[in-house]
């Protein structure tokens, strides 16, 4: 056996290179028992040798799980692997590249943002690039450099396919008369992003019922009871050329195991930005804070 390392069983080495043999060949099953065998019958104790072959057979071990796609417990084995040290190194520390130590932990610290990758933990997956890309002293490296645009594309991908999945959503629009009218009921979808939270995100909040209200703003001004199913305007009675909407909004009642929803008390008014709009507006402002003060859970715009 070459460059045999003292105190190390030449019969356990010999398993190592069986299970470094079986990996190659995809055996992935196998190669985790045998790694595991050889963990399982070594103590703790040992001189920095047998410490070191150690790191390198459960970072080995980490890496079958990872082509079996058990990323928590190759993120124990790592953790393992990146906290336990041979004497005059620490976590994070530096050793001359190509010692089996920086090997090993530079091979870790990739493996494990591999593994926060797949588990969706973006955010950890770059962290432990950046311990690696500390660890080699900014040296360029490859496998770093593919692993980061994983990382991002990845990162996108979970975006994207979260702003995709919507939930039914009740949007409730109650018009303004001197004649109360029944509530118009619409059902429409909001993104599961939204609604999924206790305190949604304001911003986007707000862009999803501006869009809520254009989408439906045109033919909302046609269900009134004038000809050409115009409303009136609900302060002088003329003729209404548009709508003043406010929202209350709860979108977070999802959270609570309702369907979100959204109330648009809708003024028709006789001219944009005329008198009978300006009046809607103050007076929606007012209105609101009385409406929806009692709920915990508001959002007005
Ligand atoms: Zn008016």
């Amino acid at each position: 056996m070459q460059n045999q390392p003292p105190g190390i069983l030449e019969s356990v080495l010999k398993l190592k290179e069986e299970a470094n043999r079986l990996y190659q060949k995809k055996s992935y099953t196998a190669a985790l028992g045998v790694y595991s065998k050889i963990l399982d019958n070594s103590g703790t104790e040992g001189n920095d040798d047998v410490k070191e072959f150690l790191r390198t057979v459960r970072s080995n071990r980490a890496a079958a799980h990872i082509a079996l796609g058990h990323y928590a417990e190759a993120v124990e084995d790592l953790q393992h692997v990146l906290s336990s040290s041979s004497s005059g190194h620490n976590e994070g520390s530096k050793a001359p590249i190509g010692s089996p130590f920086a090997t090993t932990t530079r091979k870790s610290y990739l493996r494990l943002a591999r593994c926060f990758c797949e588990l969706g933990k973006f955010d950890d997956a770059t962290k432990h690039l950046d311990a690696h890309r500390d660890f080699v002293d900014g040296m360029r490296a490859p496998e770093e450099d593919e692993l980061r645009e994983k990382v991002y594309r990845d990162q996108q991908n979970a975006a994207i396919a979260t702003e995709d999945k919507t939930v039914p959503l009740k949007y409730v629009v109650k018009i303004m008369q001197s004649t109360p009218t029944a509530p118009i009921r619409l059902y429409e979808t909001v993104p599961l992003s939204l609604v999924d939270t206790g305190y949604p995100p304001e911003t986007a909040s707000n862009q999803f019922l501006a869009k809520l209200v254009m989408k439906h703003d045109a033919w909302l001004l046609k269900q009134g009871p004038l000809s050409g199913g115009a409303w009136k305007c609900w302060s002088c009675r003329k003729r209404a050329t548009g709508i003043v909407h406010s929202f209350a909004s709860f979108l977070n009642a999802y959270v609570d195991g309702k369907e979100p929803e959204v109330i648009d008390f809708a003024q028709p008014v006789c001219v944009y930005w005329g008198l009978c709009d300006r009046e809607a507006r103050r007076m929606m402002q007012e209105e609101m804070v009385l409406v929806i003060n009692p709920g915990r859970r508001w959002q007005i715009n």
